[in-house]
């Protein structure tokens, strides 16, 4: 293995495995060429098969926030490993997760873990079918909730990579009941949608914000209409502030979704919201839910490491060294005649190709991915690592450094000048 490059093992895993990849947008159909296998992660850096060597601007799309291989989050899963990896009984650590996650995050009283985003969402959504006894879904254009069949509809991300509108596979039945409504518009509500979903910050359409208004407007349209609210805090959930998206822009939603940050890079997701909700669960309620693994040891003991690294300090650390890429970005590439905006939100960071920022997903869908190819390129030959695709989000960690983000501007600029 250790010699083999990259074509070489793209080629394997080809053969084995649809793609050469468990996951749509790793196989770099997006912009072309064959990805990089990794196979060693410090800090902010990851080392391929061929030995070289990249700032990471992927993070696992965002789960590895304090860094690839942290020392306390790996000796946190290797003292766990040692007991034992999963047991279907109730462990300790799902408690300690558990308490961490509604010490900070508003309006959570109870939450279950799951095994990723997918589940948390799809699982919020059965959930808020239940309680509330109405079928209708309501989703925004460009968000992504994962690839469970009812949300499959007009979905961001990997989806928007490859320019699907939704899915092979996904019957008319299956999405039937949901309705999909431009970003940053508060559409109409009634007293047959289940739910609203939403994910606060645009991150899988490149990264749009919230138009002033728009969240705290649709809390009181879903409660005018006895609607839940559901934010899909995947990527937003501890990244955006102690307390996700919620703390951030004072909104509380009835049920939120968790998963990347919040298992310190092993699989894991969660959903939450207050005590009579929750109860609609079994095996309190009526709402069926489960999982062999959830609450694995291993991911809540590194999810609980990671929680604790993320003090205020760390925060606003993350704001800062954000701030400084967004800027320095900006000024390069525009500086170099490639018209771009790089919106930041907190320490949420995107690229969009263009002139005008865009609000919602028809305006996101004019990034130039051309273009986006190119540069992502030029970065990778100079040791950068972007995501394959125009519409994924550069995340920033905690062990990005001044240097490291001053490396990555100064690369940004050699790229867009021999672009
Ligand atoms: C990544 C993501 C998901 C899906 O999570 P998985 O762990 O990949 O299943 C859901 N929602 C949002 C906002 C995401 O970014």
């Amino acid at each position: 293995m250790g010699s083999q490059t990259n074509r070489q093992l793209f080629r394997d895993a080809q053969s084995l495995i649809p793609g050469g990849v468990n996951s749509p947008v790793r196989a770099f159909q997006a912009v072309g060429g064959d990805p990089y296998f990794v196979v060693r992660g410090e800090g902010a850096h990851v080392y391929d098969a061929e030995g070289r060597k990249y700032i990471d601007l992927v993070q696992s799309y965002g789960a590895v926030i304090v860094g690839h291989a942290h020392p306390q989050v790996t000796e946190a899963i290797q003292k766990a490993a040692a007991l034992g990896t999963s047991f279907g009984a109730p462990t300790p650590g799902e408690i300690f997760l558990a308490e961490e996650i509604v010490n900070r995050v508003p309006g959570i009283e109870q939450l279950r873990l799951v095994n990723s985003g997918t589940e948390a969402t799809m699982s919020a959504i059965r959930l808020a079918r239940g309680h509330t006894g109405r079928n209708r879904v309501i989703k925004f254009s460009g968000c992504y909730h994962g690839h469970a069949d009812t949300l499959l509809a007009a979905g961001g991300s990997g989806v928007a990579t490859l320019g699907l509108s939704g899915s092979a596979g996904v019957p008319p039945s299956a999405v039937a009941d949901t309705i999909v409504v431009p970003y940053n518009a508060v559409p109409e509500i009634t007293q047959d949608d289940a739910c609203v979903i939403v994910e606060p910050v645009a991150a899988n359409m490149g990264l749009i914000a919230p138009l002033e208004g728009f969240l705290p407007q649709l809390r009181s349209a879903c409660d005018a209409a006895g609607t839940l609210l559901i934010f899909d805090e995947v990527i937003t959930g501890f990244r955006l502030a102690r307390g996700g998206a919620s703390e951030w822009f004072g909104v509380t939603p009835d049920i939120a979704c968790f998963g990347k940050v919040i298992g310190g890079g092993l699989p894991i997701g969660a959903f939450g919201g207050s005590e009579e909700i929750m109860s609609t669960l079994a095996p309190v309620g009526p709402v069926y839910q489960a999982g062999t693994l959830s609450g694995n040891p291993l991911a809540t003991a590194a999810g609980c490491a990671a929680l604790q690294l993320l003090d205020s300090a760390a925060y606003q650390k993350l704001y800062a060294m954000t701030e400084r890429l967004s800027a320095g970005i900006e000024k390069v590439l525009n500086g170099a005649g490639l018209p771009a905006i790089a919106p930041r939100v907190g320490s949420l960071l995107g690229l969009f190709l263009g002139d005008n920022a865009p609000t919602q997903y028809d305006e996101a869908r004019t990034t130039d991915e051309k273009a986006y190819a190119r540069f992502f390129h030029e970065m990778l030959d100079r040791g950068v690592a972007m995501a394959p695709g125009a519409y994924e989000a550069l995340f920033v960690g905690l062990a990005h450094t001044e240097d490291v983000v001053d490396t990555v501007i100064g690369a940004a600029a050699e790229s867009a000048a021999s672009l």
